[in-house]
């Protein structure tokens, strides 16, 4: 095949991203096009001839057959005349891209397919119907394989796939030079502005860590940091461009204090009005990477997983419970926004370890928890030990254990359970500020109150809608309201009860004032100044000493974030 010269060659860079949030923005991808684009522009494949990239996202639609889905985006993209076509596989979308290719294959056996992202990379996609798969980071190894392709007449899958000139089916790249790599946003492959204007932003590559269930555990072994000159052109690009709210890609952010805490100056100076997602390890904070930290608007994730030394240890973890606290307790001194992650179905883990975790976890008041079941991700370290730890999991995505020796399929349920209705109850029910106040009076742990939670919910028929699917605050906070009614039923305990509600809407108010901007005007029995100080930690002991006082008030964004006007006295 030859090309005619003013030949434009356009060649779509496709995925489906897990969600529709600027967290699950298509970077990768964006990565990909943006060095596509670049290495043609610097050194064109014929004169004349363009070779164009197109990122081609699809939003995720979790209610239609997959089939229809796979059939609808092959059709788009064969409409687009590529010259060859780039997939970036993961998990949520390896099955359904792999049908893609399929039926392109099926339609148009001449466009080469390339796959690569972290399914690629863990051997997932070995059997899939892509002509090349691109192992590991595809910056540089992708456009260096497209010029071979496009360049050479024999350069196309089906007849000539014999050809002694074509690539290897699989490519293992070497990792990218960081120094070279553009940036999807400094070249206009992304905008914000069509994420809810929110970014990932991408600092470093690569984990010093080698957790068992990651599939860090197994790929490179060094950390590959962005240099700071792009990252001060990031900033003043998201400045520019308003960008509320970045997710940090970098899985140990503080892995490196000196850099972290520059960044964080940085982000101070250029982009203070946005808001940061940070991922950390609890064991490398500090007192000056928390000031810096506190300095700035932000959350951080840290990876608790299991609270059980014995559990972690399987998985190449660990943790010395005093001095985790410790170092969480940095955080709570500081004001500082952050959330824990938890996985059940670890090996050597069993139920009753879960909700040991979930109590360990809560005790440290976290804003959030989010709780995940193990997934036995081909390429891990826990993979290659499915099974001399007797692991049962898929091979096909998400790869969900379904048992292990500890945790049989019927606890696992129980733990997704116990799970959802934990993250619903406190995590999107932003129950921290209030949580061990009304937990108190009821004398049982935090797991025993969301088992009591899965109960009530079952007997009211309430359904917690999905992870993916929109709930407002105001309707957990009805289910919050309802299941706290429901618990102080006794004489006793009904006493407490106009303190326990007004200190659920009034902390509710304060966070949706806070974070979505939002109006609450609300009818209280006690004075806000009462109900926001440190007294009504303890319910009932504000009970005592607190004084009624009905108050018609409204909550809403002020200069502090939030922040309160009487409107009428009753
Ligand atoms: S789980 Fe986090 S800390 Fe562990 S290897 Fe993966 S990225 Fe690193």
């Amino acid at each position: 095949m030859s090309y005619p010269s003013e030949r434009k060659l356009i060649v779509p860079v496709c995925t489906i991203p897990a969600e529709i949030s600027p967290q699950a923005l298509p970077l990768g991808a964006a990565s990909i096009v943006a060095a596509i684009n670049q290495s043609f522009a610097e050194k064109p494949l014929a004169p004349e001839t363009v070779v164009e990239a197109r990122l081609i996202s699809i939003p995720p639609e979790f209610h239609r057959a997959q089939e229809e889905q796979a059939q609808a985006l092959a059709n788009l993209l064969l409409k687009l005349h590529p010259a060859a076509l780039c997939f970036s596989l993961f998990v949520w979308n390896r099955t359904v891209l792999a049908r893609v290719a399929a039926i392109i294959q099926g339609k148009a056996s001449e466009i080469p397919l390339i796959a690569g992202g972290p399914e690629v990379t863990a051997g997932a996609a070995d059997k899939d119907p892509f002509h090349y798969l691109v192992c590991g980071e595809g910056d540089e190894s992708v456009p260096n394989l497209l010029r071979q392709l496009l360049q050479k007449e024999t350069a196309v899958a089906g007849a000539s796939k014999t050809d002694s000139d074509l690539p290897p089916r699989k490519i293992f790249s070497p990792r990218a030079n960081q120094e070279n790599l553009p940036s999807p946003y400094l070249t206009g492959t992304l905008n914000p502005a069509e994420y809810q204007n929110g970014a990932l932003w991408e600092l470093a590559r690569g984990c010093p860590f080698k957790c068992a269930y990651c599939y860090e555990s197994k790929g490179e072994k060094t950390v590959a940091y962005f240099p700071l000159e792009r990252i001060r052109q990031e900033l003043d690009f998201f400045a520019k461009q308003k960008v509320r709210q970045i997710f940090v890609l970098d899985p140990t952010y503080n892995a490196k204090k000196e850099r972290a805490v520059e960044i964080l100056k940085l982000i101070r100076q250029k982009a203070p009005n946005t808001f940061f997602h940070f991922e950390c390890r609890a064991e490398l904070l500090n007192p000056e990477l928390v000031a810096a930290f506190s300095r700035i608007s932000c959350s951080l994730q840290i990876g608790l997983q299991s609270a059980r030394p014995e559990v972690l240890k399987l998985v190449a973890r660990s943790i010395n419970r005093k001095e985790f606290a410790g170092k969480i307790a940095l955080l709570n001194k500081a004001g500082i926004i952050f959330g824990f992650d938890l996985i059940y179905g670890l090996p050597g883990d069993n139920l009753v370890g879960f909700k040991e975790s979930i109590d360990y976890a809560i005790s440290l008041y976290p804003n959030s928890l989010e709780i995940f079941r193990l997934s036995v991700l081909p390429g891990t370290t826990l993979f290659d030990q499915k099974q001399s730890l007797g692991l049962v999991a898929p091979e096909t995505p998400p790869y969900l254990v379904e048992s292990t020796p500890q945790f049989s399929a019927k606890d696992l349920d129980k733990a997704e359970e116990l799970a959802r209705a934990t993250s619903y109850f406190y995590s999107r029910g932003r129950a921290v500020s209030w949580f061990h106040s009304l937990l108190k009076p009821l004398r049982c742990s935090p797991s025993v109150f969301f088992t009591r939670f899965t109960e009530f919910l079952q007997a009211e028929n309430i359904r917690i809608p999905a992870i993916q699917d929109e709930c407002s605050h105001h309707e957990v906070e009805q289910v919050q309201l309802k299941f706290i009614q429901n618990q102080y039923g006794s004489p006793k305990l009904k006493s407490l009860l106009p303190a326990a509600i007004d200190l659920i809407k009034l902390n509710g108010a304060f966070s949706r004032a806070y974070a979505d901007g939002e109006k609450t005007t609300l009818s209280l029995t006690f004075h806000p100044d009462d109900l926001l100080s440190p007294y009504s930690q303890d319910v009932a002991f504000f009970c005592q000493h607190a004084k009624k006082t009905k108050l018609h008030i409204v909550v809403q964004p002020g200069k502090k974030g939030a922040e309160w006007r009487q409107v009428k006295k009753v």
